[in-house]
């Protein structure tokens, strides 16, 4: 039989396709799907050795499952790290993350920009364990410096944010996080692996929920951690045994067919997203376009930089509006008027949608968190996806040139 292990050094965007286990003895081309939640055992002896240890064999499937291992091993070598972990969905992973790091009295930095449930799970969930979590500036370095302590264990970042695409500076937080002797993890959704990859930035760890562009057709809940084998299987795994924040096999089936096209999904959607940002740039009643890919954005170099010179998908703008209940109702109107893109609160589709993020993904926060966040009520925020740009423009333009 010919030798059909994967030679090294092979391209992201071929890993993409092949990066699995081999397949059964029936030679299917499409990875399996293995439905199942226990595993039979040989004997008793190879029984008690799996038993023993994780990654030896499967045993049951809130520890492992070999369709989920083909998951974390694509995910793996898209992200550039030696290993990676499923979990339930993005924030089942970002609670793994935090069960496994962290005990009573230890100390997070964490962006004020994150996404509401990750603040919501530290300032909330966690502290009532007696973690405590600064939330500093997205963007002021010093201000994460200046937040460091004896007990700091984790600092926590995201970029760019939801919904105003700011951009932090990957490499320099590493450098905080080791000066500090602490992990630097970074949630990767808005990117994806096909444009931004932390760990060679530095980052120890990388976040992922696979809902989003991973999957990229809004199909499945997914969550993922990747980083070192040292603490993906020595920290984590025994956590998710224990705690059983488990990936469902058929969700990891789902999210690794849908990372064969990943790559080209994030070029078309961010081509896609440019141009509909820099026309939005020129129409009258726009005052803002929020797009790292706009030479106009505060970080725009970092982010060519740190994202293989592309913006991503995210578009978020402001309509304009002389108080907040004209900005809002003029939102609505844009909003309202739309007959292509969908109104919904998620991204990483290949359909557009669209979202009011002060009265939907930002509504929970009091007018105060609001303004600090700058999400204003004329705020409109686009995932965009795969249709025809011309659409897209003409869908938005039907609320935008009938505004009063
Ligand atoms: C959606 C999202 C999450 C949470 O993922 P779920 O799969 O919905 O749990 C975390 N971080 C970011 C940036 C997200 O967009």
């Amino acid at each position: 039989m010919t030798d059909k292990t994967l030679p090294p050094g092979l391209h992201r965007d071929t890993l993409a396709v092949r990066a699995a286990l081999p397949p059964s003895q029936y030679g299917e081309h499409s990875e399996a799907l293995y439905l199942t939640s226990g595993f039979v055992q040989p004997d008793a002896e190879t029984a008690a050795r799996r038993f023993a240890s994780i990654g030896d064999g499967y045993t049951y499937g809130r520890t492992s499952n070999p369709t989920v291992t083909a998951f974390e091993q694509r995910l793996a070598a898209l992200e550039g790290t030696e290993a990676a972990i499923g979990a339930s969905t993005g924030m089942g992973a970002i609670l793994l993350m935090g069960m496994g790091l962290l005990k009573a009295g230890d100390h997070v930095i964490c962006s004020r920009s994150m996404f509401g449930s990750t603040i919501n799970l530290f300032a909330k969930e966690f502290a009532k364990f007696g973690v405590q979590t600064s939330f500093v500036s997205q963007t002021d370095v010093a201000e994460w410096r200046a937040a460091v302590r004896p007990s700091t264990r984790l600092l926590f970042a995201e970029t760019p944010t939801n919904p105003l695409t700011d951009v932090c500076d990957i490499r320099a937080l590493a450098d905080i996080a080791h000066d500090a002797g602490a992990v630097l993890a970074v949630d990767n959704c808005f990117c994806s692996p096909a444009l931004q990859r932390p760990t060679e930035l530095g980052a120890d760890l990388v976040i992922h929920s696979g809902t989003k562009y991973l999957d990229g057709q809004g199909r499945v809940m997914a969550g993922a951690i990747c980083g070192p084998a040292r603490l993906i299987v020595d920290v984590f795994a025994p956590v998710v045994r224990t705690a059983g924040m488990t990936l469902a096999p058929f969700n990891a089936w789902v999210v690794l067919k849908g990372m064969e096209t990943l790559g080209i999904r994030m070029q078309a959607q961010s081509a896609n997203a440019l141009a509909f940002a820099r026309w939005l740039e020129t129409h009258p009643r726009v005052s803002r376009v929020y797009y790292p890919g706009l030479a106009s954005h505060p970080q725009h170099e970092l982010a060519m930089r740190q994202q293989s010179g592309q913006g991503g998908a995210v578009v978020s703008f402001d309509v304009r509006g002389q108080d907040a209940q004209t900005a809002r109702a003029n939102a609505f109107h844009v909003i309202d008027s739309t007959r292509v893109v969908s109104i919904a609160a998620n991204l990483g589709d290949t359909k557009t949608i669209i979202t009011h993020p002060a009265t939907t993904s930002h509504g929970r926060l009091s007018e105060d968190q609001r303004q600090a966040a700058g999400i204003g009520q004329g705020l409109i925020r686009v995932a965009v996806g795969l249709e025809h740009i011309e659409d897209i423009k003409a869908d938005l333009l039907r609320g935008l040139d009938t505004l009063a």
